[in-house]
């Protein structure tokens, strides 16, 4: 079985502009904090999960979208860190698939893959969907706090300023 950290994208490991679509350069940042993510235990394997509606919505070209994957997994290897798999749903909210967070389909994927203990594994992200997926799926949540959504009544298992803080909590709650 395989312990898992499951990390949102955008607004997580990459700033979130306003338009909320990073579909341009302009509106690709990574996040500075990213190299705590090298902190984490070795056991753990890393994995990203990304709602991504602009692919089928025709408002993201799905070159672009891995172009930047590659840039980010670049940086991340920089400092150390690994991810494992990068799982998307491309699906228009319209389509009402089964992938699109907070729904599980992109935590079935990957438990198919590499068989996720859930019980000893996290979901980091900026929005409910994050924790929610989370509780759905028997796994701790960490919510980032971001000035563009707000967790309202949703209890995560901790609140972190930031990724540096998701990874100490992570590193103390083992
Ligand atoms: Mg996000
Ligand atoms: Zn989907």
């Amino acid at each position: 079985m395989t312990k898992a950290i499951f990390i949102d994208r955008d607004g997580t490991l990459l700033d979130e502009p306003k338009t909320e679509i990073i579909n341009t350069w302009d509106k690709f940042k990574i996040k500075n904090k990213i190299r705590c993510l090298a902190k984490l235990p070795s056991e753990y394997k890393l994995f990203i999960i990304s709602n991504q509606e602009g692919i089928n919505d025709g408002k993201l070209e799905q070159n672009f979208y891995d172009e930047t994957n590659q840039k980010l997994l670049v940086a991340l290897e920089k400092f150390g860190v690994k991810i494992e798999n990068i799982y998307t749903c491309p699906h228009a909210i319209k389509e009402n698939c089964n992938c699109r967070k907070p729904k599980t389909g992109l935590i079935e994927q990957a438990n198919k893959d590499f068989q996720i203990a859930k019980n000893k594994s996290w979901v980091i992200g900026d929005r409910i969907s994050d924790i929610v997926l989370a509780q759905t799926s028997g796994m701790k949540s960490i919510f980032i706090k971001s000035k563009l959504h707000a967790l309202d009544d949703i209890k995560s298992d901790f609140v972190a300023e930031n990724l540096c803080e998701a990874v100490e909590y992570i590193n103390k709650n083992l």
